[in-house]
C-alpha cells in the first residue's frame, strides 16, 4: 500500500469511497476499506468532510450507518481525550488485569506463530498501516494472551503507523484489553483464518473463546522486553518571516492545506522535540508528515519548542486549530472541523455518542 500525498490523490481517494461494498467487507484484510486513516490523523481532511462527500452521492444515512459510523468513532475518541485529557494514558474505565508492563518479544519481532498476524506486522513495519481487524487481533494477543499491559505495545504500535493518533490508538488498545470496555476482547484461529483468509491450525489460538478467556497461555510470549522509541527530526533551517502578517502553525496533527486559504500569512509547520519525546514516530511517518505539508502553500518548517517560535514571529498575531496536545500554545485558537457539530464532551460508550449525534444534526438535512 502506497499513501501519495498530493492533495489530488487524497480527493480521489474519498471519491473512490463505496461505502456499500466498504459495510459488507470493512472486516476482511481484503475489504473495501476506505486506507482515508493516515490523511484523517494527520489533519489534512475531515471526517466531515469525507461524509458530506460520500452523502452526496445520494445515499440515504440509513444505507450507509455502518461507514458513517466507523467515521464517528474517530471523533467519539477525539472527545473522549478532550474530554479527559492524559487521563486516558490509564486505564480508564477498568483497570486491567496484567502481568507485566513491557512487551512480549516475538510480538516485536513478527515471531508469534500466528501467520496472519506475523505478516500484518511485517507489512506495517514495511508500510505503515495495518487494517483494523489485525490491530484487534495484535492487542488481544499482547493483552488478553500474552497479558501485558496495554500501554507500551500501544505506544509500539503508534510508533510505526502513518496514521497514528493518540486517542483512537490508547482507548482502542483499552477497549480490546477491557479497561474501556465492559469484556476483554478474543480472536481465535477460527476467527482469524476466516477474516484474513488463511488456513492454519494446531496454534496457540486454536481453541474455543471459552477455552481462550479461561487458560492461562501467557507462558508462550514469556519473553519480554521493554522498547526505546525514539523520533528524528529534522534539523531547523532559517526561517523567512514576514512580521506585519499573522502566523497559521501547523503540527502533527493539522496539516489543513485548505485552513484560511485566503488570507495572506506566515504559515509555519511545528515539531517540537517534547512534543514527540511523548508521543514518539518512526522516521517513515515524520518523512510523511514533511511530504503532505508540501500542500500548504509556502510552509516553512521550525524544529524547536513553541517557545522558541515565539521568538521568531509576530506573537500577537498566531493562530491555531485547537487540540489536547496544545494546551501550551497561544494565540488565536480555531475549532477542528467535527462530523457532528453539536455532540461534543465525554460520552461514556459509542454508543451513547452515537444515539445523540445521529438524531438532529446538519449532515442528515443538507
Ligand atoms: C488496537 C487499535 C489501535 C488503533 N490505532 C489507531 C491509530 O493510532 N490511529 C487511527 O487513526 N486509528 C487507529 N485505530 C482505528 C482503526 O483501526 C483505523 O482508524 C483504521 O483501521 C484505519 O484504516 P482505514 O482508514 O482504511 O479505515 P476504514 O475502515 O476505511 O474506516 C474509515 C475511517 O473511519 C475511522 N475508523 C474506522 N474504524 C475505526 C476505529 N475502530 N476507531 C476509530 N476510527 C475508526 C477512521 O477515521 C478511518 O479512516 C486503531 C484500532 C485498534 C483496534
Amino acid at each position: 500500500m502506497i499513501f501519495e500525498t498530493d492533495y489530488k490523490s487524497i480527493q480521489q481517494r474519498i471519491e473512490n469511497i463505496d461505502p456499500l461494498k466498504y459495510g459488507k467487507t470493512r472486516n476482511y484484510l481484503n475489504g473495501d476499506v476506505t486506507y482515508l486513516s493516515p490523511f484523517i490523523s494527520r489533519g489534512i481532511i475531515s471526517t466531515r468532510q469525507i461524509a458530506k462527500a460520500v452523502l452526496a452521492k445520494g445515499y440515504h444515512p440509513s444505507e450507509i450507518e455502518s461507514f458513517l459510523k466507523e467515521l464517528a468513532w474517530r471523533d467519539y475518541f477525539q472527545q473522549v481525550w478532550i474530554a479527559l485529557g492524559d487521563e486516558i494514558n490509564e486505564d480508564v474505565k477498568n483497570k486491567q488485569v496484567c502481568n507485566h508492563f513491557l512487551i512480549p518479544k516475538n510480538l516485536v519481532d513478527a515471531t508469534t506463530g500466528i501467520e496472519a498476524i506475523d505478516k500484518c506486522i511485517n507489512d506495517l513495519y514495511q508500510t505503515g498501516y495495518m487494517h483494523n481487524h489485525a490491530r484487534m487481533y495484535v492487542a488481544s494477543l499482547a493483552c488478553n494472551i500474552a497479558k501485558s499491559h496495554w500501554r507500551l505495545p500501544a505506544r509500539w504500535m503508534y510508533y510505526h503507523l502513518l496514521d497514528a493518533d493518540w486517542a483512537s490508538n490508547a482507548l482502542s488498545w483499552q477497549w480490546v484489553a477491557g479497561a474501556f470496555s465492559s469484556k476483554k476482547y478474543y480472536a481465535n484461529q477460527e476467527n482469524i483464518n476466516k477474516y484474513c483468509n488463511t488456513n492454519q491450525s494446531g496454534t496457540i489460538l486454536d481453541k474455543s473463546y471459552e477455552e481462550l478467556a479461561a487458560l492461562d497461555l501467557s507462558s508462550s510470549f514469556d519473553d519480554t522486553i521493554n522498547l526505546i522509541l525514539d523520533t528524528h527530526l529534522p534539523n531547523q533551517t532559517e526561517l523567512k518571516i514576514n512580521y506585519q502578517l499573522p502566523t497559521c502553525i501547523y503540527n502533527f496533527y493539522n496539516l489543513d492545506c485548505n485552513w484560511d486559504i485566503d488570507v495572506h500569512a506566515n504559515r509555519i509547520l511545528l515539531l517540537e522535540p517534547a512534543f514527540f519525546k511523548q508521543y514518539p514516530v518512526c522516521d517513515r511517518t515524520i518523512d510523511f508528515v514533511i511530504n503532505l505539508s508540501k500542500n500548504i502553500e509556502g510552509v516553512q518548517l521550525f524544529t524547536g519548542s513553541f517557545d522558541d517560535l515565539l521568538q521568531q514571529v509576530n506573537p500577537s498575531s498566531l493562530h491555531f486549530k485547537e487540540h489536547p496536545t496544545n494546551k501550551h500554545y497561544k494565540g488565536v485558537e480555531h475549532s477542528r472541523e467535527w462530523m457532528f457539530e453539536n455532540t461534543v464532551g465525554y460520552y461514556p460508550s459509542f454508543f451513547s455518542y452515537w444515539n445523540k449525534a445521529s438524531k438532529k444534526n446538519s449532515l442528515w438535512s443538507k
